[in-house]
């Protein structure tokens, strides 16, 4: 789950670390309200949305000379301006595809005077089962670019979780960025201070690009991007009150309600299938038989009608969607069961594309005769292979 800019900079604060003072807002007059309460004589409006590369964006409302979704305000005024500029516009990054985000929601803060960028990201690595913390002096840019043409400056700094933070980690990352006298100290301490929050709270990744010095000596987090382990969310309350639905794919939040694991791909073949493994196996005969998955969708052990009613519906509003596999394994779960509810689906969500069945498991010959005798035009399947070759050949053949 992610979450935006000033949310994450309000828990990074909690811990300790150093972040430019600023307001949320959902309107230019909370804007002004906002740029009211902070010192001054220079603003910054931002746009919350869940992607970054926001400052070199464009709104596709406005001109394309206008400035992008972070502005530098020298006047309250200015502040007003800038925020009717931005709410309700699109926002178009090198990280939100063609279509954009709407921007409904702006963070103002206080202008920091810049020394110099750098940049700190945080993640899990499964490589090393340790936590990697990666810094560079090249911050503000895109750090692909940096890793791309001058990887050097690059550094990593694995941190094992079984002795946690040590003080030779926040040397490391001081010496990395080149940092000496207070400056290394503060750049220890943040580190420590960043270490502990990814850890407390379940984060999967932490990206703050750009951290800056300021003109008086200070590091501060400019921006950041802060992502969470989902299975994690029910120890972090707080965090997951966080969720903004408008910035997720509408089936994905759908799918979470109904406890089904959903996610959107490109292909134009819909799977739903009991068991991630199973899913994962689907997707890739799918592709083997030349055509690709449109989603992958796990159902889980224990699917009910309402369930597999609700996945079917899930799986049709996908407009790409040009024919339906579902592969079930009846394990603890009997094939009638499922056929019922597939039968029930069928017939409620008025199935328009080609529908392709394979059952195997406990129950599997009742499953199939309610399948036969249901007279909706369900193409049964008697194994996997089999089942990815009939749906790939009845959505070649419609096209
Ligand atoms: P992003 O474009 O989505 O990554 O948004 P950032 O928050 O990183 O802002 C983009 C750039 O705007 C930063 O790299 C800075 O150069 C500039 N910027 C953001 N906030 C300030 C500020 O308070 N003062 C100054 N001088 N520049 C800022
Ligand atoms: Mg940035």
């Amino acid at each position: 789950m992610n979450i935006h800019e000033y949310q994450a900079k309000e828990l990074l604060a909690k811990f300790g670390v150093g972040v430019p003072a600023g307001y949320p807002a959902m309107s230019a007059d909370e804007a002004v309200a906002a740029a009211q309460k902070l010192p001054g004589p220079l603003y910054v409006v931002k746009a919350q949305i869940h992607a970054g590369g926001r400052g070199k964006g464009k709104f596709s409302e406005l001109p394309a000379d206008a400035k992008g979704g972070v502005r530098l305000a020298n006047s309250i005024d200015d502040v007003r301006a800038d925020a009717q500029d931005m709410l309700g516009n699109t926002l178009v990054t090198v990280q939100t595809g063609e279509e954009g985000k709407q921007v409904n929601r702006l963070y103002v803060t206080d202008g920091v005077d810049i020394e110099k960028e750098y940049y700190l990201s945080m993640l899990v690595d499964r490589a090393t089962s340790r936590i990697a913390m990666i810094v560079s002096t090249e911050g503000g840019m895109d750090i692909e670019e940096v890793a791309h043409h001058t990887p050097e400056k690059i550094a990593t700094i694995d941190i094992d979780p079984a002795t946690g933070f040590m003080p030779h980690h926040g040397r490391a990352v001081a010496h990395a960025l080149k940092l000496d006298g207070k400056l290394a100290k503060s750049a220890a301490k943040l580190a420590k201070q960043l270490y502990e929050a990814f850890t407390t709270l379940d984060c999967a990744m932490l990206e703050i690009n750009p951290l800056v010095e300021t003109k008086d000596g200070e590091l501060l987090v400019l921006d950041t991007k802060m992502s969470f382990d989902g299975n994690s969310l029910y120890r972090h309350p707080d965090v997951e009150s966080m969720r903004d639905e408008t910035e997720e794919d509408p089936a994905e939040v759908e799918a979470g309600k109904h406890d089904l694991a959903y996610i959107k791909l490109d292909g134009n073949i819909g799977c739903m299938v009991n068991g991630a493994g199973l899913a994962m196996a689907t997707m890739d005969i799918i592709k083997l038989n030349g055509a690709f998955p449109a989603n992958f969708l796990d159902v889980g052990g224990g699917a009910t009608t309402e369930k597999v009613t609700a996945a079917f519906k899930i799986i049709l509003s996908d407009p790409a969607v040009e024919g339906i596999l579902v592969n079930i394994f009846g394990g603890i779960m009997k094939c009638d069961i499922i056929a019922d509810g597939i039968v029930a689906a069928a017939k409620e969500v008025n199935l328009s594309v080609p529908l392709v069945v394979r059952l195997e498991g406990t129950n599997v010959q009742k499953g199939k005769d309610i399948l036969a005798n249901s007279g909706l035009p369900i193409i049964p399947a008697d194994d996997l292979g089999d089942a990815a070759r009939k749906i790939v050949a009845e959505v070649k053949e419609a096209a």
